[in-house]
C-alpha cells in the first residue's frame, strides 16, 4: 500500500507524557500510513530554555506561512519547574505567545461517544467553546503594592490628550492590576465566532458581565453587535441561525438546561475556566479538542489538557500508564484534514476521517483508557494502557 502524499504543516512538540503519547502516536498511527511531511519545531521547554523561547516565536511565524500546525501540550513554567528545569527565566506560556501572534480564537469541543454520558443529562451535542484569545488578565501588568500611597490609572494620548484617575488610596499593602484590550481584536473574535457558527451552522451565543464592567465589557458587547448587524445577520437568518447575547452568569444557568449543539463565544479568562467546566461535565479534559483560528485563515489544532504530569512521573519510574491520547490524536486529525480541505488532498482529509473513526470504534467496542473506564459503567469495558489503546486503534486502521 502506497503512503499517502501531503504538503508540510507545523509541528509543535511538547513536553512529558504529552511529548511520549505525540511520538507513540507518530510511529504507529500516522508514519505507516502518510508520508508525513512536517516542519518540526520542538517546544519542549529545555529547548525553549536554550533558544531563550525564540523557537515558540519561529513556530507561530510557521503557522501563518504554512496556515495549519498541530501543537503538543507544553510546561508552562512557574516558579517550582524553573526550579526543576533549573530555567533561565519564567518562559511565558507557549499557547499565550502563539495566540498572540496569530490573534486568533480558540474553538474547544467536546469529543462525543455513546459509550460516556455527559454529567449534564440534557446534553445530547456537543458545546463549544470559542474563547477569546487575547489580552484581559493573560497580558495584565500587576503589582504588590508595599503600603499606603495612591495607585492612579493614567492614559497618554499620542495627540497629547490624556486620561487619569485615581484607583484606589491605599491605606495598606494591597495588590494591583490593570488590563487591556483593543477594538482591532474584539472584532477579529467576532468576526471568528460569526464565521465559525456559519461553517458549522449552529448558533451563538455571547456572554460578558457588562453590567458591572460598563466601559471593558460592554465594548465587547457593542462589538459584536455592530459586527452582526452590518456583517452577518443576513447570513445567520439564511442558514437558519441565531446569535444571542446574554449576561455571563445567565449564560451559565441557560448553558446547564440546555440540549448543547450551540457554540458559547467567552472572553479570554471565562473560556479558560468554562472550557474546563463544560469538558469535565461532557465526560473527560481528555477528550475535549481545541483549534485556534486566526481571521486571516490560520489554524493550529491541539488537545485542552496539560501535559499531565503525574502520568509522566509515573512513567519516569517505568509504570505502563493508562493516559488518555484521543484528543492528541484528534489534534493531528483536524490538521490533517484542514491540510487536506486547503489543498485539495482528498486522500488526506479521507485519512484524517478514518483516523477519528477508529479511535471512536475502539472505544465503543469497549476498548478504552482509565479515565474513561471510570465514567463507563457497562460491564464489557476493558482498561488498557496507552500503548495497547494506540494498538488496537492501530488494528481498527489497518482492518
Ligand atoms: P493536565 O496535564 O491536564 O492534567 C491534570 C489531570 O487531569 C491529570 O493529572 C489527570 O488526572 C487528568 N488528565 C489530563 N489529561 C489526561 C489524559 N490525556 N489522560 C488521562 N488523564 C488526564 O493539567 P496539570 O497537571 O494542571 O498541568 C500539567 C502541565 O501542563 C503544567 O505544567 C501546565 O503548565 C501544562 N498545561 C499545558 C497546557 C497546554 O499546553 N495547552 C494546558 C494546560 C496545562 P489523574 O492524575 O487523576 O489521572
Ligand atoms: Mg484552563
Amino acid at each position: 500500500m502506497s503512503k499517502i502524499k501531503m504538503n508540510p504543516i507545523v509541528e509543535m512538540d511538547g513536553d512529558e507524557m504529552t511529548r511520549v503519547i505525540w511520538q507513540e502516536i507518530k510511529d504507529e498511527l500516522l508514519s505507516p500510513f502518510l508520508e508525513l511531511n512536517t516542519e518540526y519545531y520542538d517546544l519542549g521547554l529545555p529547548n525553549r530554555d536554550a533558544t531563550s523561547d525564540r523557537v515558540t516565536v519561529e513556530a507561530a511565524e510557521a503557522a501563518k506561512r504554512l496556515h495549519v500546525a498541530v501543537k503538543c501540550a507544553t510546561i508552562t513554567p512557574n516558579a517550582q519547574r524553573v526550579e526543576e528545569y533549573k530555567l533561565h527565566e519564567m518562559w511565558k506560556s507557549p499557547n499565550a505567545t502563539i495566540r498572540a501572534a496569530l490573534d486568533g480564537t480558540v474553538f474547544r469541543a467536546p469529543i462525543m461517544t455513546p459509550r460516556i454520558k455527559p454529567v449534564v443529562s440534557t446534553w445530547e451535542a456537543p458545546i463549544t467553546i470559542a474563547r477569546h484569545a487575547y489580552g484581559d488578565v493573560y497580558k495584565a501588568t500587576e503589582y504588590r503594592v508595599p503600603g499606603p500611597g495612591r495607585a492612579e490609572l493614567i492614559f497618554t494620548g499620542k495627540n497629547g490628550e490624556s486620561f487619569r484617575e485615581t484607583v484606589y488610596d491605599y491605606e495598606c499593602a494591597g495588590v494591583l492590576q490593570s488590563m487591556f484590550n483593543k477594538d482591532t481584536s474584539i472584532e477579529a473574535f467576532a468576526r471568528s465566532c460569526f464565521e465559525y457558527a456559519l461553517s458549522v451552522r449552529q448558533d451563538l451565543w455571547f456572554s460578558t458581565k457588562d453590567t458591572i464592567s460598563k466601559q471593558y465589557d460592554q465594548t465587547f458587547k457593542f462589538i459584536f453587535q455592530r459586527v452582526f448587524d452590518a456583517e452577518y445577520a443576513e447570513k445567520f437568518a439564511a442558514a437558519g441561525i441565531e446569535y444571542f447575547y446574554t449576561l455571563i452568569d445567565d449564560a451559565v444557568a441557560r448553558v446547564i438546561r440546555s440540549k448543547g449543539g450551540f457554540i458559547w463565544a467567552c472572553k479570554n479568562y471565562d473560556g479558560d475556566v468554562m472550557s474546563d467546566m463544560v469538558s469535565t461535565a461532557f465526560g473527560s479534559l481528555a477528550m475535549m479538542t481545541s483549534v485556534l483560528v486566526s481571521p486571516d485563515g490560520n489554524f493550529e489544532y491541539e488537545a485542552a489538557h496539560g501535559t499531565v504530569t503525574r502520568h509522566y512521573y509515573r512513567y519516569l519510574k517505568g509504570e505502563q500508564t493508562s493516559t488518555n491520547p484521543v484528543a492528541t490524536i484528534f489534534a493531528w486529525s483536524g490538521a490533517l484534514r484542514k491540510r487536506g480541505e486547503l489543498d485539495g488532498n482528498r486522500e488526506l482529509a479521507d485519512f484524517a476521517g478514518r483516523l477519528e473513526s477508529a479511535v471512536l470504534g475502539t472505544i465503543n467496542s469497549g476498548t478504552m483508557t482509565g479515565d474513561l473506564a471510570l465514567l463507563c459503567r457497562d460491564p464489557d469495558v476493558k482498561k488498557v494502557t496507552t500503548a495497547q489503546f494506540i494498538a488496537a486503534v492501530r488494528k481498527k486502521l489497518e482492518g
